[in-house]
């Protein structure tokens, strides 16, 4: 049985067996049906149920205060105590209660309003529940506004440092690119000057021709190593523009670092009108 409110006038419960709203006038009760002292029966419902509550003399363990079982002990304790002090007991116990020293120790004040007490007790929570969700936006809020202040902070840093980084390896390469040009051009001036001294050596009158195709072996092989100086300047030319994309990643990867903290800041809104909205729903 789960009881709404009982007075001097009238006892509103529920069926144990289908949950019917029931009530019963308080004065139609007996505390005791002759057979135990501490039952008051009620009468039954349409769906056969026999319903009746039992006075309890022990007091209910810690672990069940304001459970629903601890709920009913005291008022159906409550619900005794004004049977007998109105007289209502049932005539083969009236002399035992007549004699009784003590009262149950778990006892409601009567008369009771246990609906109102329960819608009460809900709204209360209800309150403490939107509070709960009010503090966790505010947190949720106070971690995005940090993760943003973060990521503002970093994204210029990361922004020069990249610039940084970009600019030197850009300035080394262009400091290799000319120097391995300069010498590409020193080593094709030489190439030339001996290939003009190789032709002179064979067309002078009783030239030594040995020297002069000697001469002319030196020039191609300086004319070979100026090419390949011209490639390794063209090289180190690849190399400062990968250096430069780079540079142009690590911005990239800034700026999704400051995308990412503005989501965090359009949840934590959200969690904080969710939050609102459930405090106007608990008035
Ligand atoms: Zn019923």
């Amino acid at each position: 049985m789960r009881f709404n409110s009982i007075t001097a006038d009238a006892v509103v419960y529920h069926c144990a067996g289908c949950g019917a709203a029931l009530s019963a006038p308080t004065a139609a009760l007996l505390l005791g049906d002759g057979h135990s002292p501490d039952v008051i029966r009620f009468p039954p419902c349409a769906c056969g149920a026999c319903l009746f509550a039992l006075r309890t003399w022990d007091a209910a363990p810690k672990e069940i205060a304001g459970s629903p079982a601890d709920e009913l002990r005291r008022a159906v304790n409550a619900l005794a105590q004004h049977l007998l002090a109105a007289g209502r007991s049932h005539p083969d116990h009236a002399k035992a209660h007549a004699n009784e020293a003590a009262t149950p120790p778990d006892l409601d004040v009567f008369p009771l309003d246990l609906a109102a007490r329960r819608a009460e007790h809900a709204a209360v929570e209800r309150k403490r529940t939107a509070a709960a969700l009010r503090n966790l936006a505010e947190q949720a809020d106070e971690k995005a506004k940090a993760a943003r202040a973060a990521a503002d902070a970093l994204a210029p840093v990361e922004k020069r440092r990249a610039f940084d980084e970009s600019r030197a390896a850009h300035d080394a390469a262009q400091q290799q690119h000319l120097a391995r040009r300069a010498e590409a051009e020193r080593l094709a001036r030489e190439a030339s000057e001996a290939a003009v001294v190789a032709k002179l050596a064979r067309l002078t009158p009783g030239a030594d021709v040995a020297a002069a195709d000697a001469l002319a072996v030196q020039a191609s092989q300086a004319a070979q190593l100026a090419a390949a100086q011209s490639a390794m300047a063209f090289h180190a030319t690849t190399e400062a523009h990968a250096a430069a994309r780079t540079a142009a990643q690590a911005l990239d990867e800034a700026a999704k670092a400051v995308k990412v903290a503005a989501g965090q800041i359009a949840a934590a809104l959200l969690a904080e009108q969710s939050a609102v909205d459930a405090e106007k729903a608990a008035g």
